[in-house]
């Protein structure tokens, strides 16, 4: 297929749904209500939804065939049957535990393993990680390769961890730290890779210390497909057969269906410890459920069990990898600063380099969210200083960038929805100038960006 350019999505449409026009008035008004918060529109008021690629995918005829079988036994139902053997397949861990998400997963596992005085590393933790390592009282440290912290920094596997530092720091840490956590594909740093080739020296590394170590293996499917790619000798190689080389260095993870899990809810933790998974299990009957559903009704166990068999296949992978770089190669183009290389399932808009005359506290990330929303009714993400700059103490400062995230649902949108989200980016960056900032009139004490309202600073 390399000699056409077009990418062509491999699957045509069975049955649609349809997306609401509005006008630019329309949406003006819109904002209003919203207090100028995406979070706060009408998703009917939006007409293309980048917010978040978690769980807003389609699913394919043969998921929703599979839904037809969910049976609901309460114990031992065959979609539990079904899901533990999808799972394993790619993941050959001794014991699955299903969960209603990523964040299930990660909140009975840290419970048992997190507390005062212990300490976790990670590429980069992803928020609801963070959040519930720290929960516990325990530290969650970040050690991803220098190029990782740098937007225009280009690595093929910028994902990588930092093998020396994580040496230093099972070093000093010795007795502290209960896991060593590495995410495929690092979400919060773009969704970037990790090499097969560092995942080893990760093993090594964690066998010198006596530690465990877990994956957080949300993308692992484009992370695979990143290594077949781009990590020399290994481009003959199946993604199942990358996958599985991946779970054979680790001793559990913790996953979110809503990504690579191509459903719309779902998650679990797996290990290979069995008292590790004996304590979790009690915990998941507390918090979840039983131990063959988790928070998980039966039909969705059967949509994740179809999801991880069709999320390997490489048009899938081509289509999805090829698809996100031809929207991020079309801005770049078009000369709007971003985060690049380009990750797996976002595209990642630099509103600080773009809107230089507002400054991070008047949070230009926001501005240019709210411009693509009120101009073409595309919602993305701020990542800035509205999500990172204000502080437990109630102080506030800038974020390390001002960036809004352009996340790709999966196999959601069409090629002429990119080619319109292209347009309408290019037109608002060609009148960045005319952006006003924003200040923030009510926020509560935490997680601002899910709630805050703001209010538009006037023009000099
Ligand atoms: C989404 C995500 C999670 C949490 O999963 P949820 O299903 O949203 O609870 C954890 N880690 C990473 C890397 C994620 O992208």
């Amino acid at each position: 297929m390399d000699r056409w350019k077009t990418i062509v999505e491999p699957f045509r449409i069975h049955s649609v749904e349809p997306v609401r026009m509005t006008t630019v008035a329309e949406r003006s008004a819109a904002l209003e209500v919203a207090g100028y918060n995406l979070f706060n529109l009408h998703a009917d008021d939006v007409l293309i939804d980048l917010l978040t690629d978690s769980g807003t995918g389609a699913m394919s005829r043969d998921q929703w065939a599979a839904i037809q079988h969910g049976d609901e036994s309460y114990a031992g139902s065959p979609s539990w049957f079904r899901f533990l053997e999808s799972v394993q397949e790619l993941f050959p861990f001794k014991h699955v535990i299903p969960t209603h998400q990523g964040r299930a997963a990660e909140k009975i596992l840290f419970s048992v393993i997190g507390g005062p005085g212990k300490a976790i590393p990670n590429n980069t933790h992803f928020d609801t990680t963070r959040a519930n390592v720290e929960a516990t009282g325990a530290e969650a440290v970040d050690l991803v390769i220098p190029e990782g912290h740098d937007p225009a920094a280009i690595h093929p596997f910028k994902g990588n961890m930092d093998i020396a530092a994580l040496d230093a720091f099972l070093t000093s840490r010795a007795g502290d730290v209960t896991v060593v956590f590495v995410t495929i594909t690092n979400n919060s740093g773009g969704g970037q890779p990790v090499s097969l080739a560092n995942l080893h020296a990760i093993r090594e590394a964690c066998d010198r210390h006596g530690v465990p170590l877990f994956l957080d293996g949300c993308r692992f499917a484009e992370n695979a497909w990143f290594i077949k790619l781009r990590e020399p000798g290994q481009g003959e190689r199946s993604i199942p057969d990358i996958v599985r080389e991946i779970a054979s260095l680790a001793d559990g993870m913790t996953m979110s269906a809503k990504k690579d899990g191509l459903a719309n809810i779902g998650g679990w933790l797996a290990m290979n410890d069995d008292a590790l998974a004996e304590q979790c299990r009690n915990l998941l009957i507390l918090t979840e459920g039983f131990v063959t559903y988790g928070g998980l009704a039966g039909r969705d166990l059967e949509a994740i069990a179809q999801g991880l068999r069709e999320v390997v296949d490489e048009d899938y992978l081509r289509y999805r990898i090829q698809s996100t770089a031809y929207f991020g190669e079309a801005l770049a183009a078009a000369g709007v600063p971003l985060v690049q290389p380009f990750g797996g399932h976002a595209i990642y808009l630099d509103a600080r380099a773009l809107l230089p005359h507002i400054p991070p506290l008047e949070y230009p990330g926001q501005a240019l969210a709210v411009a693509l929303y009120r101009e073409g009714g595309i919602r993305g993400c701020e990542i800035g200083t509205v999500m990172f700059g204000q502080h437990p103490d109630g102080s506030e400062a800038p974020a390390a960038m001002d960036l809004v995230r352009l996340a790709i649902p999966r196999r959601t949108y069409t090629q002429s929805h990119i080619d319109y989200a292209i347009e309408v980016v290019q037109y608002v960056a060609e009148r960045a100038a005319e952006l006003r900032g924003f200040r923030i009139v009510q926020q509560p004490s935490a997680l601002r960006h899910f709630t805050a309202r703001f209010d538009l600073l006037e023009g000099s």
